[in-house]
């Protein structure tokens, strides 16, 4: 089994500013249920309204997250 380094943090909006992308280090946005890396093209899902999945591994494509309206019914 591949051990993953797990960061999931409990977001607050003025926390929004202190997550970077995983992959590029680069500022990410809120958009609907997803944060997303504009760089990357990359939409990191909020699991229970308020804990963001920032692997790599879990990210959606933004396309894929726009045809879903920025909406996924993950949880934790
Ligand atoms: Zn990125």
């Amino acid at each position: 089994m591949e051990i993953i380094c797990v960061i999931l943090m409990a977001v607050k909006k003025d926390l929004l500013k202190m997550l970077a992308c995983p992959k590029c280090k680069g500022d990410v946005s809120e958009k609907g249920m997803f944060i997303l890396c504009l760089g990357c093209k990359l939409a990191y899902p909020v699991l229970d309204s308020d804990v963001p999945d920032m692997l790599v591994d879990d990210a959606w494509a933004v396309s894929k997250a726009e045809k879903a309206g920025f909406k996924h019914e993950l949880s934790l």
